[in-house]
């Protein structure tokens, strides 16, 4: 232990903070050890896919052009489809990010006169302008598909009664995203969507639902597919590409829904049998292969990050005791100071740009400047170690990710460190 904290004391870490994270980490042997038990089972839930589907070497070679019978392409749909639960499944490079598979998902199951509705509260920023909420070329709005929106109750939960009037005979598909994002709500319980599809099919039997699953894959032991979604969609530079898969997006879903998306990313006419692989099929599978364990070290990170912070004095949601259903963790912090020196902490632990420090930016699309630290591998990636939030209050911070749950914990310890230099926290 001792050549251990040498070599901490030597990166920056002081033994003060290095002993208050191993007094927190003994009272959470309860929690890894559940999070460990869902990840043996997803585990053995991806392995039993793969070789259902006989994943062979043949898999991981490269295809170029039309990329017509690109087995690895095809057994990788297969092994995604089997893993959901699903009739079929689209994963590819060719689809760009989270955002990009949740707007060809929209798009492809949408048309002129239908209704989209969104039952619990406005969905995540970057599709206000795929869905036209705030205008935009391209939008669905400018095609003719129209928007509907209930907001959730006051504490929380979904507006049954209000959903109830909001479907309509134009409603066609409903739109829900398990994970908070970037709001304060908390994040939905796949038993909890489950509940809502339900209703809602009551009410409408034909409505297609689909699910925003980002950050939540392989956090609990099903996914909402498994409870009646139509469509569930993510991106493979979170949760299922493992850290490994360099770009990409899935939507698994119904025959009906991925041949109509299928025809919607290429070609009419053309679906799936189109698109090549561009020799990154060896990443998507091993990252896939790798995932469970890798969001499984990312919530060890969460957890920890709210049961250090809390006895602090910061409001973290979820709450250090809280079940979970997706790997962000957000921290209020405050003040722009500590947001800084939180995500100065994060950047320092990185493996990769370490040397730089996060500053407060324009981005587009935000009315407030926004910070973040990443010292990614995979740019942009959010299941490595991450941390990011806008200049204004609570000042939260919204941490995510880590591809080995050890240097989460490292990177966590960092955040505590710059604060406690920054003289803003003091243990
Ligand atoms: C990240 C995220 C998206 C968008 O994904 P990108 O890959 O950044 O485009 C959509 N919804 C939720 C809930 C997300 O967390």
């Amino acid at each position: 232990m001792d050549e251990l904290l040498a070599l901490y004391k030597k990166m920056g870490l002081s033994e003060a903070v290095y002993a208050r994270g191993e007094r927190v980490l003994g009272s959470l042997a309860g929690r890894f050890a559940a999070i460990d038990q869902t990840a043996e089972y997803n585990q053995t839930k991806v392995l039993a896919a793969f070789q259902k589907h006989r994943v062979s070497a043949a898999c991981f070679t490269p295809s170029t052009g039309y990329g017509y019978d690109d087995l690895g392409r095809d057994t990788l749909e297969k092994v995604y489809a089997e893993i959901f639960h699903t009739e079929a499944a689209l994963v590819r490079p060719q689809i760009t990010c989270g955002t990009h598979a949740l707007a060809l998902a929209l798009a492809a199951n949408l048309l002129p006169g239908d209704e989209l509705l969104s039952p619990a509260g406005l969905p995540y920023d970057t599709l206000q302008e795929v869905i036209g909420i705030r205008e935009s070329v391209g939008s669905l709005a400018e095609y003719g598909v129209s928007y509907r929106q209930v907001d959730l109750l006051p504490d929380g939960s979904f507006d049954y009664d209000g959903i109830r009037s909001a479907i309509g005979e134009k409603t066609k598909l409903i739109t829900v995203q398990r994970s908070k994002g970037y709001d304060p709500r908390p994040t939905f319980s796949v038993a909890q969507i489950g509940e809502l599809i339900a209703f809602c099919k009551s009410i409408k039997p034909d409505i297609r639902v689909m699910v925003d699953n980002c950050y939540g894959e392989f956090v609990e032991r099903i996914e909402p597919s498994d409870v009646g979604a139509d469509m569930v969609v993510g991106s493979l530079i979170k949760n299922p590409g493992g850290g490994l898969a360099p770009t990409g997006g899935y939507i698994c879903g119904t025959e009906s829904c991925i041949h109509r998306c299928a025809c919607r990313l290429s070609a009419p006419g053309l679906g799936r049998e189109v698109g090549s692989n561009m020799g990154m099929l060896t990443s998507l599978y091993e990252g896939l292969f790798l995932a469970p364990t890798v969001v499984a070290g990312a919530e060890k990170g969460a957890i920890f990050a709210a049961a250090l912070y809390e006895p602090l004095g910061f409001r973290c949601i979820p709450a250090a005791s809280e079940e979970r259903h997706d790997i962000i963790q957000a921290v209020e912090l405050g003040s722009e100071e500590a947001m800084k020196a939180f995500c100065a902490g994060i950047q320092a632990a990185a493996p990769v740009d370490s040397f730089a420090v996060p500053l407060p930016w324009d981005m587009p699309g935000y009315d407030s400047q926004v910070i973040m630290a990443a010292g990614a591998f995979i740019q942009g990636s959010s299941i490595e170690l991450s941390a990011d939030g806008p200049i204004r209050p609570p000042y939260a911070v919204y941490f995510q990710g880590g591809l080995t749950w050890l240097h989460a914990k490292f990177g966590i310890l960092m955040s505590l460190q710059k604060l406690i230099d920054a003289q803003i926290v003091q243990i």
